[in-house]
């Protein structure tokens, strides 16, 4: 996400902007984020032209930097003192996604050790009247529980998976916490009478579907106040009559899927919405008319897929009654084009370090390269709605919904050495869902026909090596990791008389 100090408001920019709107390049009205994307254009045609950015994952780099930062946070994320949970989390993933990160057990045990000292003790005796800030993790040391923490924490000890990371969450008092923070309007506040939204309640159901505490009392009355954020565009918004936006987006659609009200959603206002957010430059916009950003690779991409998989599954029985053909599977969106951008264009690499970054030029940080690691994985891993049935047999206490996951594929997409054809070779089986995306695409690959020979000797023989894990798209967690934390807590069923 960009904030508005990052726009460069250049007063020569901005001219040679308005020139050009004679030649009819943008829209009739300029606004900062026009001028923005029109910079944002330049320097990816900057890097069309040059012979230096590629395809490649600069993996190795990428581990330099993220192991780097969970020795010590660097002086340019110190204001971010109370998100260090948030930091392990973005680090752990990004490894785990590299495959990697079991190459480095002394930073699980020692993340692990450090945010078991995070989660409070509840001693409130589910009162909202005293406010202990028990139960859930706070954002670092001696801060209060928040449920915004509490999911990062959650999730970071589960991308850990350890026995000494599952110890570390204490469940009843999670839950005594998780009830504490629910509202009368079926959401969940951040923390002792903080603010609530579709965020904070997304991060309580995924909290509790994890720890599988998902009872009916905690869930009763959520999927209305979500299905209430849903705006006329489509998406969703942090809570009723908000502005549609992908990250609320995300929070909604894969909170009401973890409660198995897909289908009470506005799916065809939904699938419209989100299918005009990827843009040309093949990345994904939160909102209408905004700059594309690397982290909706992951919030956005993980929508598509869920809608995918609800169109695949949930409407099955329904096609397969009226003797109707299947719907192909495949995603609905253009998969090459958002790892191109991902890859090539905010990929920020120096000699030693690499990571992503939200626009091209500018500098990587934790976070887009966790999500647009997040993005990449979701594009590669093709063959959805496959439900993992194992999953819902680790559950008892509530009869959990199948969760849509992606699924490792003989299909699986890499990018192609040869843009002109569309990565037929390697994506047969999505050209025609991606039907509304290749006009758009068609300007994109006249300007690449002069880097494919750069890149033909590069991609022959790492193509395989360009693969990342596959991630669960509610959870953002690697699979094998969701099934192995999911069984620990199934077999930990003190909680189940709630
Ligand atoms: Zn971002």
């Amino acid at each position: 996400m960009s904030s508005i100090e990052e726009i460069d408001t250049d007063e020569t920019y901005i001219s040679d902007v308005i020139n050009s709107k004679k030649n009819d390049d943008i829209d009739d009205i300029i606004t900062a984020t026009t001028i923005a994307q029109k910079k944002m254009e330049n320097s990816i045609f900057e890097k069309l032209s040059s012979t230096e950015n590629g395809y490649l994952i600069e993996k190795k780099k990428i581990l330099n930097f993220l192991s780097n930062g969970i020795e010590r946070i660097p002086m340019s994320h110190q204001s971010l003192d109370s998100s260090k949970v948030w930091i392990s989390f973005w680090i752990l993933n990004g490894m785990d996604m590299l495959d990697s990160l079991d190459s480095y057990p002394s930073i699980s045990s020692r993340t692990s050790k450090y945010l078991s000292i995070l989660q409070n003790d509840d001693n409130s005796s589910n009162s909202r009247d005293n406010n202990q800030g028990g139960g859930g993790f706070g954002g670092g040391n001696s801060h209060t529980s928040h449920v915004v923490s509490t999911f990062a924490a959650v999730s970071a000890l589960y991308v850990i998976g350890t026995e000494e990371s599952y110890k570390t969450i204490d469940r009843e008092s999670m839950y005594i916490f998780l009830m504490r923070m629910k509202t009368k309007e079926g959401a969940f506040t951040s923390e002792d009478g903080g603010e609530y939204d579709s965020r904070t309640t997304y991060c309580a159901i995924a909290v509790a579907s994890m720890l599988n505490i998902l009872t009916p009392e905690l869930v009763r009355g959520v999927a209305d106040f979500l299905l209430s954020c849903q705006t006329y565009e489509g998406g969703f918004g942090a809570y009723p009559f908000n502005e549609a936006h992908g990250g609320y987006t995300f929070c909604s659609v894969a909170a009401l899927s973890i409660l198995n009200c897909l289908h009470k959603i506005d799916m065809n206002s939904l699938h419209r919405w989100i299918t005009f957010r990827q843009s040309n430059d093949g990345g994904f916009e939160g909102r209408t008319n905004k700059l594309v950003d690397t982290c909706y690779s992951y919030w956005q991409g993980a929508v598509y897929i869920i809608i995918q998989s609800y169109f695949n599954y949930y409407k099955k029985q329904e096609e397969e009654g009226n003797g109707k053909d299947q719907q192909q599977e495949g995603l609905l969106f253009n998969q090459s084009k958002l790892q191109e951008y991902v890859i090539r264009f905010c990929q920020q690499s120096d000699k030693k370090y690499s990571g992503f970054s939200d626009h091209p030029s500018r500098g990587k940080d934790y976070y887009h390269t966790c999500y647009g690691l997040s993005g990449i994985s979701l594009s590669q891993y093709n063959e959805i709605g496959k439900t993992i049935q194992s999953l819902n047999t680790f559950t008892n206490t509530f009869e959990q919904p199948s969760p849509p996951l992606t699924k490792n594929s003989a299909n699986t997409f890499i990018i192609s050495n040869n843009n002109n054809n569309n990565n037929n070779n390697n994506n047969n089986n999505n050209n025609n869902n991606n039907n509304n995306n290749n006009n758009n695409n068609n300007n994109n690959n006249n300007n690449n026909n002069n880097n494919n020979n750069n890149n033909n000797n590069n991609n022959n023989n790492n193509n395989k090596e360009q693969l990342v894990e596959p991630v669960h798209p509610i959870y953002n967690i690697k699979l094998s990791k969701c099934e192995k934390g999911l069984k620990y807590f199934y077999s930990l069923n003190s909680i189940n008389s709630k």
